[in-house]
């Protein structure tokens, strides 16, 4: 029978503790009893446990043996914001994918009202990642950055290979750059980082910043996908390499 999976809030190398809402659902839902057995997630890694106290909302477990655990996918998708009901589908399905983090930017484009929006959306953003992972089964959380300017992100130097998804690139396909990024890495597993447009594109200027920074222009295919469904397009594509 397969255990329920929850995250940790605090552990420590014998016990784990759940705090919040996962506690209340155990305590209030589940009705948890001292002796339930679970898996729980913890500092990255996945352990059989079993509950060992409960109160209202705190739930402690001990930790009994680790589980094998399957990393998260070295891939950061560089989001410009976009209507909040499709970036937040686009949000659980990549968790669900194995992406590492969600980096969140404002580009030319991003409606001025999302763009506005976003800082005081992020923490809604956090828990829909944190609910995917445990319904994925993940061993760890995708780390969701604070939204920023674009070219902030663009700029900020990095070690991965970098590729911006252009709908308007016609020769390079994404499956091209990461065969090369892979044999780069002597069949290592490369850390990319994925940048995806808004409704509107890229405006020229940005793909000019994006050149100058040394990130390669992709492309999906002949079609003009929406941005959720061309992250999720990009993601099957990676994991192809490296799963
Ligand atoms: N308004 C743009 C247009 O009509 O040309 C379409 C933008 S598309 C909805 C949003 C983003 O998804 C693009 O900026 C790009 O990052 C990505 N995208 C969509 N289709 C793509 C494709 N065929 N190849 C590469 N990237 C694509």
């Amino acid at each position: 029978m397969t255990r329920r999976r929850w995250i940790a809030e605090h552990w420590d190398e014998a016990t784990a503790t759940l705090v919040g809402p996962q506690a209340e659902h155990l305590v209030r839902v589940l009705r948890a009893q001292p002796g339930m057995e679970a898996d729980v997630v913890a500092g990255g890694h996945v352990f059989h446990a079993q509950v060992a106290a409960v109160a209202a909302n705190e739930v402690r477990f001990n930790l009994i043996s680790e589980l094998d655990a399957d990393p998260a996918l070295p891939i950061t998708l560089v989001v410009s914001v976009f209507k909040f009901d499709h970036m937040e589908w686009g949000i659980e399905k990549a968790t669900e994918l194995g992406v590492a983090a969600i980096a969140p930017v404002i580009a030319r484009r991003t409606e001025k009202h999302l763009a506005q929006a976003a800082d005081k959306r992020v923490e809604r953003w956090r828990r829909i990642a944190h609910e995917a992972a445990k319904q994925s089964r993940r061993s760890d959380v995708p780390l969701i950055h604070d939204p920023v300017p674009l070219a902030q992100r663009v700029r900020t130097a990095s070690d991965a290979t970098r590729i911006v998804l252009a709908e308007q690139e016609r020769s390079t396909t994404l499956r091209t750059i990461v065969q090369e990024a892979v044999e780069a890495a002597q069949n290592q597993m490369p850390t990319l980082e994925l940048a995806f447009g808004p409704e509107g594109g890229w405006a020229p200027e940005e793909e000019a910043l994006f050149d100058a920074n040394g990130w390669r222009a992709a492309s999906l295919g002949p079609r003009i996908l929406r941005a959720e469904t061309a992250a999720i397009a990009a993601l099957s594509v990676v994991a192809s390499f490296l799963e």
